[in-house]
């Protein structure tokens, strides 16, 4: 990349740190409208958090984690190993804050602006999923056969009803189904499992990893750069951001995107910008020979693990646990997940299970990522913090910066996006 301002007829050269599938997503698009577009990390394209999730594609998931009541369920996180999100003691002090602001964030009229604000990011993802993926030749990565989700009883259901009821209002085509209408679509599911909500029109991705590394390609092919290096800091002039420094040295840009996942955080907190940003870390484990195969994403609602049907194999993915960025992933999260498994399919065959797999969810305590401008820093723009939702909304805020910042401008407001909303 050159160090000298652009002529000013050339195209805006922008600089994206972080290729996970967000950065990647903003990249490719930025390239299709004709930005210069260089994308930096330490790491290759997808191959941090964006390679391992769980494949959903959940454009109908608009109910934010921290819905009404959800102070009830803290105990839980604090003291049970074994729940669905778990907080260690050791990182009570860290959490606290966090934690705090989620549950703030669960007043039913901010419950219900955040759904809308998921709603205007999430609707139509899968479209823009296959408008990538087509323009590339890989629409194979996306197949649409629905989800499944599996509950005990009614009774075991009715603990998901107001997350369901806003997601239905928002549009999500969701069928209530009884034991055989699971055994209609997966015969092979435990008798335990009685009642199933199934959504035909969700989707998911067969390999993460080979998505992004399609989009990285992508990039390329349109003339943009895939580069490899430490992003160390980001680089001021006065008040505006004009570039990153790294391992290699200083790399200059019209604008910068900060899209470095659940990293990001680090690297606003230099310039007085402070964003309440957690890793929720999250694990898979692969079964390449598991004997049994769902024809879609089947999602046991006791931990709400994901099993996936994939390229390479039958994926186990989920669990949150809070730790922060820096260390080593816990065995014994990994390991719940084959008991999820063995849950729903006790015939799985889990010798041959690949060793697991963490990655770190970036979340912020209402759910909603950053997109958009940083006002008080003239060239700085993010899009973080899609926490659960990073694979389906990647596509989505690479069309929406894409368009903010090239024109013509879309009907969808960066407003409720602002990084300003934690100030
Ligand atoms: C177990 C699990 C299951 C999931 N399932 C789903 C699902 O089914 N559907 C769904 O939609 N989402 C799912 N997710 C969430 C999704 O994977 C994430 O939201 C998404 O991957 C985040 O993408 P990202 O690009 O923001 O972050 P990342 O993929 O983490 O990318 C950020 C990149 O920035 C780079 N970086 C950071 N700091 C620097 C620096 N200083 N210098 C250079 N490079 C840097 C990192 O190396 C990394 O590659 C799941 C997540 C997990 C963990």
């Amino acid at each position: 990349m050159d160090e000298a301002s652009p002529p000013p007829d050339a195209k805006p050269h922008i600089l994206v740190l972080g290729a996970g599938i967000v950065g990647l997503c903003v990249g490719w698009h930025l390239a299709r409208q004709g930005a210069r577009v260089t994308v930096l990390d330490r790491l290759g394209p997808g191959e941090g958090t964006s390679s391992g999730n769980a494949g959903a594609i959940s454009a109908g998931s608009v109910a934010p984690l921290a819905m009404p009541g959800v102070l009830k369920q803290v105990p839980s996180m604090l003291l049970d190993p074994k729940g669905g999100l778990y907080i260690p003691a050791s990182y009570w002090p860290a959490a606290f804050p966090w934690l705090w602001k989620f549950v703030l964030s669960a007043r039913p009229d901010r419950v219900a602006a955040i759904a809308d604000a998921l709603a205007s990011l999430l609707r139509g993802a899968e479209e823009r999923h296959r408008e990538i993926l087509a323009a590339e030749g890989a629409e194979d990565l996306i197949v649409e056969r629905g989800q499944l989700y599996l509950y005990r009883d009614a009774e075991h259901l009715a603990k998901d009803d107001a997350a369901w009821a806003l997601r239905r209002e928002h549009g999500l085509d969701m069928r209530v189904l009884t034991r055989g209408g699971i055994e209609e679509l997966e015969p092979e599911v435990a008798p335990g499992y009685t009642t199933g909500v199934f959504l035909p029109q969700q989707g998911h991705c067969v390999n993460p990893l080979r998505m992004a590394r399609v989009i990285a390609r992508g990039i390329e092919r349109m003339g943009g750069t895939i580069r490899r290096g430490e992003g160390r800091a980001l680089i001021t002039d006065g008040n505006r951001v004009t570039g990153v420094s790294t391992d290699a040295g200083p790399l200059h840009a019209d604008v910068t995107v900060l899209a470095a996942g659940a990293w990001s955080a680090r690297l606003l907190a230099p310039l007085g910008i402070r964003v309440p940003l957690e890793s929720q870390r999250g694990y898979h484990v692969m079964l390449p020979d598991p004997g049994v195969m769902p024809r879609r994403p089947v999602v046991p609602a006791d931990r709400k693990a994901f099993l996936t049907p994939m390229e390479e194999g039958l994926r186990i993915a989920g669990t949150v646990e809070f730790g922060g960025l820096d260390r080593e992933p816990t065995a014994e999260r990994a390991a719940l997940l084959l008991d999820d498994l063995r849950k729903v399919y006790p015939q799985a065959r889990t010798e041959n299970a690949k060793p697991h797999w963490m990655g770190h969810r970036p979340c912020l305590p209402d759910s909603v990522p950053v997109i958009g401008p940083v006002k008080a820093r003239p060239g700085l723009w993010c899009a973080f913090g899609h926490g659960h939702l990073g694979l389906t909304g990647a596509p989505p805020t690479g069309a929406l910066v894409a368009a903010h910042l090239l024109g013509p401008p879309p009907n969808t407001s960066l407003d409720p996006f602002a990084v300003e909303r934690f100030a």
